[in-house]
């Protein structure tokens, strides 16, 4: 069994044989399986590999419950190491989207809420109420405003 960990969030996914690939919390890493055993990896993440028959039987009680795990070294027969979706120009593009929780804290909640009735990016493969995109033009316009929580009224897109 494989999972990918981000160095820049610590986050943690298994990976999934998949066309499409699953992103970390801060979405710097992604991967999925190409094959049962070749997985591939981008960004900042890194393929923890498990002893899976040990796994499985730590998962039952049992007075011994550990089970090895460790970073795979690349390169590796079972990892590809991808620097841009290439299977995937659309996912790639999205990906460059800003996201509201890597705003600063205290311009969050009022932009969030400016925002809320303005068209968002949504991203493939991203949890609908992790969905925190915005188009960065918006917030330039929210900037230039001086930071409103209302919409000024005729400033349509
Ligand atoms: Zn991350």
């Amino acid at each position: 069994m494989k999972l990918l960990y981000c160095i820049a969030c610590q986050d943690i996914i298994r990976l999934r044989l998949s066309e499409t690939h699953r992103y970390c919390e801060c979405g710097k890493s992604w991967g999925r399986y190409r094959t049962g055993r070749i997985a591939e990896v981008g960004g900042k993440g890194r393929i923890i590999g498990i002893h899976n028959i040990q796994f499985s039987k730590a998962l039952v009680p049992n007075p011994d419950t550990r089970f090895e795990a460790w970073f795979i070294q690349e390169p590796a027969e079972s990892v590809r190491r991808i620097n841009s979706i290439e299977s995937s120009g659309v996912m790639q593009e999205q990906l460059e989207y800003p996201r509201m929780r890597n705003l600063p804290t205290e311009e969050q909640a009022p932009f969030a809420y400016w925002m809320r009735d303005q068209t968002r990016p949504v991203v493939e493969g991203i949890r609908m109420d992790e969905q925190d995109f915005f188009y960065p033009w918006d917030y330039e316009r929210w900037k230039e405003q001086g930071r409103p929580t209302e919409q000024i009224a005729g400033d349509e897109d």
